[in-house]
């Protein structure tokens, strides 16, 4: 486990208690001012809980039922008063971010399981900083910037950018939204500019936002990473191999060594096998350009394993400047 993920996630669950604790007083206080009758009544079902538990210990039943009794008349007045003036019984109680272990990030001595995805987001944060994953979501991809002109393509095909856009487009907010851990892995190839980043983090967005974790990173940031600390956090590494959906886009752009190389085969082959969707992204377009800068090993992998997509058009960034 990263220190540093680890503590940076323990501050954000101390400061969910802190936050917590200051929401539930802030209220105890609106509530006192206005119904100062409701902390008498407190008062007293808490004394009368001491005499209670007393009783109960003591064994004398018909005087716990007794005191039972007079409680839940007290408590019943005591939700009523509340009801009347706009309140609600749980504005008594404080509230947890997680109830499991009350934002203490422990059950029993263990990581809850929400302390553990702190870990996972602040480790994402982490490599967010390493290439900020850009911000794009399905609304604001324009199909218009296509051209709607049939052309020729390099196999003599015509094709129509718009409709084949158009066609990607769908498919992919279909995949976003039935995301599961099962889905295929995609390949986005075309030129740049082309909206093949955008689509593929507003996948991220939806799918993030449906709970799962996504890793996005750019290939020149991850492998620039790498080689500079030559894997001294291996967590990364292990977060990349773990996530339910990892983006690594721009491939190509990259300077690549041996070591990154390996790195990147571990990644691709690794998640092949325990069929974890990724997404690719590549402005190498053809077969065997990729084979000749990854390798056959990698290449068929990455060929085989996932849904291949060609983008085609203009580039978007050119034509938006206009
Ligand atoms: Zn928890």
């Amino acid at each position: 486990m990263s220190g540093e993920s680890y503590n940076n996630a323990y501050s954000v669950l101390e400061n969910r208690r802190l936050a917590m604790r200051a929401k539930y007083f802030a209220k105890q206080d609106e509530i006192n001012k206005k119904v100062p009758q409701i902390s008498l009544l407190t008062d007293e079902i808490t004394n009368l809980g001491a005499s209670y538990t007393l009783a109960v210990l003591g064994k004398n039943k018909t005087e716990a039922e007794s005191l039972r009794r007079q409680m839940d008349i007290l408590d019943d007045k005591r939700t009523q008063l509340l009801k009347e003036n706009g309140f609600s019984k749980k504005d008594l109680e404080m509230e947890h971010f997680c109830p499991v272990c009350k934002d203490t990030g422990f059950v029993n001595g263990r990581a809850c399981q929400c302390m553990k995805e702190e870990i996972v987001r602040q480790r994402q944060k982490f490599l967010t900083v390493l290439s900020p994953a850009p911000q794009a979501d399905f609304e604001s991809f324009n199909l218009d910037y296509y051209s709607k002109k049939a052309r020729e393509m390099s196999n003599g095909t015509m094709i129509v950018p718009y409709n084949h856009m158009k066609r990607i487009y769908d498919y992919c907010v279909a995949y976003a939204d039935h995301f599961t851990t099962g889905n295929k892995s995609l390949l986005m190839l075309g030129s740049a500019g082309l909206g093949k980043t955008h689509l593929a983090c507003s996948i991220a967005n939806v799918v993030m936002n449906h709970g799962y974790t996504v890793l996005y990173t750019s290939a020149q940031s991850l492998f620039g990473k790498i080689e500079q600390t030559r894997y001294t956090d291996e967590d990364v590494i292990s977060d990349i191999l773990s996530c339910d959906l990892f983006i690594l886009d721009d491939l190509g752009a990259e300077s690549m060594t041996n070591y990154s190389l390996s790195v990147l085969y571990n990644i691709v082959n690794t998640r092949m096998i325990d069929k974890k969707p990724c997404i690719y992204t590549s402005n190498i377009t053809s077969q065997a350009a990729l084979q000749k800068r990854y390798g056959e090993k990698i290449s068929s992998r990455l060929l085989g394993s996932c849904d291949t997509f060609f983008f085609i058009g203009d580039d978007i960034r050119i034509m938006k400047n206009r």
